[in-house]
């Protein structure tokens, strides 16, 4: 238990220190500062209609939430108005029972008072004729608005039912709304979360390209210049010495081989010596680490660097190391401890091509393994250190690398 525990963490802790982003964590496929920057407005315009398009959706599902509390409004005032009629229509067919009631008595009372003369009684037990008049006409409208009583309630409970009608419909349409929008609604919130994800990933991605543009201008690579050939140069200019200090003890071209004896050897570097195994070796410019050749016969320990030097391609080699201290790809910079200086008799790095501790340094034009891969090629684009790198005469010491 704790044990996985521990591998857990450990696996993120992997996680975290391989992910850590140092300089390139942009998905680029700019090629100069210029393509980048283009990169970088257009990431800016994505995450500006990113944004537009958060805020619209924001506004739609505010507007959804308004119209469905208004229609829940609504339908609570629908269910209030059904209810009324509802009981308005009771109470009318009630009143219209009641009236028919009084109707059918009033009816009967007058076709009882008629047949037994109750009723020419009644009218004719008047005192005057305008009384005569006025209880003849009042007993016929007391039966025609009984009559249009009944009428209009029941025309009012027709209309009440037709409202019901109108008013449940209207409830209904107003309940689908509802479950329209609130699926609307949760389109939108699952649309909404994705633009979040959408505007994490564009803003990482925007400092992610700053933080390139940033760093690429920070080496002085220009608008247009190829970006991984302005790394590998970093606004370099110049070749320094690969030691502290030294004495040259054989330079480059043709020689008596100190190791055969036969004359007219060529050799392809500049040797340095008065270094104890172990001391450091030193890049001599800016570059990426373009070659590494272990335990060569001849050669022994081996570290090729590729340099641009104002716009030329160069590669410089470190030959008869103790150690290695680079990778293949590797970028370096002129304070980059390439390597210690072997070759001396007796180590482990000592072979047949040295008599002692010593660098040997060699310089030639292009990048051999990358513009060029024989080694007759590199023979022949090899130059003199000395041409390049500031190294005194033989017999005299140099003690800093400038
Ligand atoms: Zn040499």
């Amino acid at each position: 238990m704790k044990k996985s525990r521990l591998l857990v963490i450990v696996f993120f802790l992997v996680l975290v220190v391989t992910m850590t982003p140092v300089i390139a964590t942009a998905k680029s496929n700019a090629r100069t500062l210029k393509e980048l920057k283009n990169e970088l407005n257009q990431l800016k315009q994505k995450q500006y209609s990113t944004n537009a398009d958060k805020s619209a959706t924001k506004s739609k599902i505010n507007n959804a939430k308004t119209t469905i509390s208004n229609n829940k409004t609504e339908i609570e005032n629908n269910t209030k108005e059904i209810e009324d009629a509802t009981a308005e229509s009771e109470q009318l067919s009630v009143e219209i029972d009641e009236g028919k009631y009084k109707l059918d008595n009033l009816m009967s009372v007058y076709q009882i008072a008629k047949e037994n003369n109750v009723y020419l009684e009644y009218i004719f037990d008047s005192k005057t004729y305008d009384e005569l008049v006025y209880r003849s006409a009042l007993s016929e409208q007391l039966l025609d608005y009984l009559n249009d009583s009944v009428n209009a309630w029941n025309d009012k409970i027709k209309r009440n039912d037709e409202l019901k009608v109108k008013l449940a419909e209207k409830t209904q349409q107003l309940e689908s709304d509802i479950n329209t929008l609130s699926s609307d609604i949760d389109k939108w919130d699952d649309h909404l979360e994705q633009l979040d994800d959408v505007a994490i990933s564009v803003a990482d991605e925007i400092n992610a390209t700053q933080e390139l543009i940033n760093y690429y201008k920070s080496i002085g690579c220009g608008e247009n210049e190829d970006l991984d050939r302005c790394a590998s140069v970093r606004g370099d200019t110049r070749f320094i010495r690969p030691l502290n200090k030294g004495v040259i003890t054989s330079y480059y071209g043709y020689r008596t081989s100190p190791t055969t004896g036969a004359a007219n050897t060529f050799h392809s570097g500049t040797d340095i010596g008065g270094n104890a195994e172990g001391t450091s070796v030193y890049s001599i410019a800016n570059g990426t680490v373009g070659m590494i050749i272990r335990k060569s016969s001849c050669g022994g320990n081996m570290v090729y660097v590729y340099h641009t030097i104002k716009g030329v391609q160069y590669t410089s080699c470190y030959m008869h190391l103790l150690t290695i201290n680079v990778s293949v790809g590797q970028s370096v910079t002129a304070n980059t401890v390439v390597g210690t200086v072997g070759g001396g008799r007796g180590t482990a790095s000592y072979e047949q091509c040295s008599t002692g501790a010593h660098l040997h340094l060699s310089l030639a034009t292009g990048w051999y393994g990358r513009t060029y891969s024989s080694y007759a090629q590199w023979k022949s684009h090899l130059v003199d250190p000395r041409s390049y790198v500031s190294i005194p005469a033989k017999g005299i010491w140099f003690y800093s690398r400038y």
